[in-house]
């Protein structure tokens, strides 16, 4: 461990803080988040994972910054419109740490280049905005054994779930996304934020609660939402944490898993 004086000053707040300690931020910064989606839940995710010191920070979207966007996408500017959001987040989050490796993978995250994109990283925080991502992204982190913590926001409501279904523990292991939904819903049943709308800060609570979780998991500290599930309800202002076991007739981490790779999310 060599920090720089600079770097001292940076992470001092992490460094005394009971718990954490020069140990831990040093394993922050040689750690690897793959963030998907730069949008309402990816823009505080990065902002605060970058400012944390997380060392890579992989960056997953393939839209173009529009002025619709800027509500509640903290990361993007009114100067970045129309520049391709990986590129505009890499400016921002070098902005606010220099010590951050940002790399931007311009594209859409799919069947044919999930298990690649995934198999670089430590953890994947998903900010994604559909559920066929969600699905996909489920899949690959399982397959991939990869812990996967996901958030998702509609409206004036928040849900955040830590999945590591792969992990044995002393209970065998937690649930993945397929044990509490184990199928997408059917098409136009659930709106997005782009027909029903979404309060921008409630994305930033979300965000970040999404990346504390992610630190706690990259340095193992505290007790790990895996097995639950967290529901925000911004409008009455109540947090429900709701216990959620593994599905033994689950189709990805059950008994009898059907599925073994990623062909299910093709065509
Ligand atoms: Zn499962």
């Amino acid at each position: 461990m060599s920090f720089s004086e600079d770097q001292i000053n940076r992470y001092a707040r992490h460094i005394l803080l009971d718990g954490v300690g020069g140990v831990d931020q040093q394993q922050l910064l040689d750690s690897r988040v793959l963030v998907i989606g730069a949008g309402g839940l990816g823009s505080p995710v990065l902002m605060y994972l970058a400012a944390a010191g997380v060392g890579t920070l992989g960056v997953v979207d393939d839209d173009v910054v529009e002025l619709s966007n800027l509500q509640r996408q903290i990361v993007h500017s009114t100067a970045s419109v129309g520049t391709p959001k990986v590129d505009s987040a890499k400016i921002s989050l070098a902005a606010i740490n220099p010590d951050v490796t940002v790399v931007p993978h311009q594209m859409r995250i799919n069947v044919d280049n999930a298990m690649d994109l995934i198999s670089d990283y430590d953890i994947i925080a998903d900010g994604s905005d559909n559920f066929a991502t969600r699905f996909l992204v489920n899949d690959a982190c399982y397959l991939a054994k990869k812990t996967l913590v996901s958030a998702a926001i509609l409206r004036f409501d928040a849900q955040l779930y830590t999945f590591k279904a792969h992990e044995q523990g002393d209970e065998g292991h937690g649930p993945c996304y397929r044990c509490i939904f184990p199928e997408p819903p059917p098409e136009g049943q659930i709106p997005t934020c782009a027909e029903a709308g979404v309060l921008g800060a409630l994305c930033g609570m979300a965000g970040s609660l999404q990346a504390t979780e992610v630190l706690k998991e990259l340095i193992g500290i505290g007790d790990s939402l895996s097995g639950s599930l967290m529901i925000y309800d911004g409008l009455a202002t109540t947090f429900r944490k709701i216990s959620v076991k593994p599905d033994p007739g689950c189709r990805l981490c059950g008994d009898n898993p059907e599925i073994t790779d990623l062909t299910i999310h093709q065509g």
